[in-house]
């Protein structure tokens, strides 16, 4: 948890007795100075620099996420739903609001918001690679049970994991599974796999990349800040390339490539490392996948699943299609170019964080660190608005403690 303001996290853990659950990352300036000479870079930390880098046990994060939760009671004023659209109320009143169209699967609702926040993590295009588009019969129906072969978003987003305290999965189980990926999340499936299948491989296409955050330490050193200000002197495409450098593809962190390691020494787990699926076919007869891999090698699974991540590209993303029509903008790789305060046009009350923020925010866009700088502009900006429009009854009910600030957005 670097860059963050914890203090938070650690008043909470103080107050439910349980500080030693944040632990200090042993040994991260000598791993970092050690890595840095091997590979002839700027030391990016020194012995001087009293840096250290602490982590909260899940248990303890997932912990204090409900308790804020519970302290501002969001729990309410949430609403199930994917939203499906979002248009303008009338693009000629750029203050008159959104029409926001929300669809829970079977039925379609339209609400009216006059400030919209986009935070979608990832965006919604799932990254599928084309083998699987490969393996689909020009009848354009899929030949296996729709549930083996799932993408890692679909087995989050319904719940096909299970709560480990609550609901079992349903996924099919006590079988082979396939899990294609190299980023944190395939480690969790395969974490999760264990417990299901009796066998797993696991595909990347490159090395295993081992680091202990999503991006390279440069722009959590010393060296950030100088980073960052040169970043924002940057053009689009120049920024662009500074968050591919940033980032270096998936990579997973120690705790977890120690696992890896664990489970392929006890023979549950199959590594293959810069190994890629060429062909996948589904055997109807003996209900399994024909795996070809890059390495002259077939192996046979019963599911797979991709953690194979998401395409940023607003062009692409089925919630913004219509929106860069009515209200065009300039992009760049996909990516929005938003403006300095996070908004998608300046004359929209339309906000935008996470992956689709990047290039405002930069590489830590897709992290904590960068959700937070985020969160904290929007907030900013909000609550100017706000102050604008809210009417008096409701500010005299925050004042007063019987509201809280969250309220202004079921007003709208
Ligand atoms: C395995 C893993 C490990 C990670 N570990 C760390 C870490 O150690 N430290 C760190 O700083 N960061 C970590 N991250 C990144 C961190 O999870 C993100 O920075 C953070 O979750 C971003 O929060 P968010 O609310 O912006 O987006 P998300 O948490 O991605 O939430 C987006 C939400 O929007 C919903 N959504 C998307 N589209 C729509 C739509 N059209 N309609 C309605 N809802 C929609 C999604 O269902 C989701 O609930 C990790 C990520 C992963 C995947």
């Amino acid at each position: 948890m670097w860059n963050m303001d914890i203090a938070g996290l650690r008043e909470y853990a103080g107050a439910t007795n349980r500080t030693l659950e944040i632990k200090e990352i042993p040994n991260f300036i000598n791993q970092t100075h050690r890595r840095c000479r091997r590979r002839a870079c700027n030391q990016s930390f020194s012995h001087s620099q009293h840096t250290k880098f602490h982590l909260p046990s899940s248990s303890l994060f997932i912990d204090y996420c409900n308790h804020l939760v519970n302290a501002h009671d969001l729990e309410r004023l949430i609403q199930k739903g994917k939203v499906i659209e979002l248009q303008p109320a009338n693009v000629q009143e750029p203050n008159s609001g959104f029409i926001v169209s929300i669809s829970d699967g079977s039925t379609l609702q339209t609400v009216y918001a006059k400030h919209v926040v986009c935070a979608i993590g990832h965006g919604n295009t799932l990254r599928y690679p084309g083998w699987v588009h490969r393996a689909i019969p020009p009848s354009g129906v899929i030949p296996w049970p729709k549930d083996r072969l799932l993408h890692s978003s679909k087995l989050v987003d319904h719940n096909l994991l299970g709560n480990t305290h609550s609901q079992p999965s349903t996924i099919p189980s006590n079988n082979n599974l396939l899990v294609v990926g190299g980023g944190l999340t395939s480690g969790h499936l395969l974490k999760y796999a264990q417990q299901k299948f009796t066998h797993t491989l696991f595909t990347t296409r490159s090395n295993l990349r081992t680091k202990h955050f999503d991006v390279s330490l440069d722009w959590i050193s010393q060296n950030g800040a100088a980073l960052y200000a040169s970043f924002y002197q940057k053009t689009p495409e120049e920024r662009w390339n500074m968050i591919q450098t940033a980032r270096e593809g998936g990579s997973i962190n120690p705790p977890m490539a120690e696992w890896i390691r664990n489970a392929q020494k006890e023979g549950w787990l199959g590594v293959k490392e810069r190994v890629h699926v060429t062909q996948a076919i589904w055997r109807p007869d003996q209900e399994l996948f024909e795996i070809h891999l890059s390495d002259q090698t077939i192996e046979f699974v019963h599911s797979i699943w991709l953690s194979t991540g998401t395409t940023i590209d607003v062009n692409e993303d089925a919630l913004f299609r219509n929106l860069l029509t009515s209200i065009p903008i300039e992009t760049f790789n996909g990516y929005p170019c938003l403006t300095k305060d996070l908004r998608w046009h300046p004359d929209y009350p339309l906000y935008v964080m996470g992956g689709y923020a990047a290039l405002e925010v930069g590489p830590n866009a897709l992290n904590l660190a960068g959700g937070k700088i985020a969160a904290e502009i929007i907030a900013g900006n909000l609550e100017s608005e706000w102050e604008d429009d809210v009417d008096i009854d409701l500010q005299q009910g925050i004042s007063g403690n019987c509201l809280n600030m969250y309220d202004i957005l079921s007003q709208e």
